[in-house]
């Protein structure tokens, strides 16, 4: 599939923009995102987690919960992720549960690395058996938690996603 190179330079260019322009009003991490479908921009967003106190507003969680509201649909099928930084695991796995059809971003995770933002940690920390992490995990099975997963498995007016 090819894509327009204007139209992504343009769409990359207003994540950068907004990367800026929010880093020096102190909303957050130079982090900007926008969501575009059809030539149509469905959202932008860009980092709040220090002046909103909320540790998953990242520039692509916003933008992709903004782009869903827009849309009125929990999925971004065809949708493309203009990024102004490679995603961080969260943002990436938010990727993949919004059906995204493709991300372009600028700045790699090793230069965001570089200013102090090492999301390597948690790269790493993905393949580890949970017993192996960082933040310890006790598994504590639980045979009402099976029975809420079964009932939904059984449940006729589900809407899957
Ligand atoms: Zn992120």
């Amino acid at each position: 599939m090819t894509h327009d190179q204007a139209e992504d330079q343009r769409h990359l260019a207003r994540a950068v923009a907004l990367s800026r322009e929010h880093m020096h009003e102190g909303a957050g991490g130079p982090f900007g995102a926008v969501i575009v479908r059809d030539g149509k921009v469905l959202a932008e967003g860009w980092n709040r987690v220090t002046s909103t106190n909320d540790p998953t507003a990242h520039a692509e969680v916003t933008a992709i919960r903004r782009a869903c509201e827009a849309v009125g649909d929990f999925a971004l099928h065809g949708a493309t992720l203009y990024t102004s930084c490679e995603p961080c695991p969260m943002c990436l796995a938010s990727a993949y549960w919004a059906r995204v059809s493709r991300i372009v971003y600028a700045n790699t995770r090793q230069d965001a690395a570089e200013i102090g933002f090492d999301d390597s940690l948690i790269y790493d920390e993905i393949p580890k058996d949970p017993t192996e992490r960082l933040i310890p995990m006790d598994h504590l099975p639980s045979l009402e938690a099976r029975a809420v997963f079964e009932a939904w498995a059984n449940k006729p007016d589900k809407v899957s996603y």
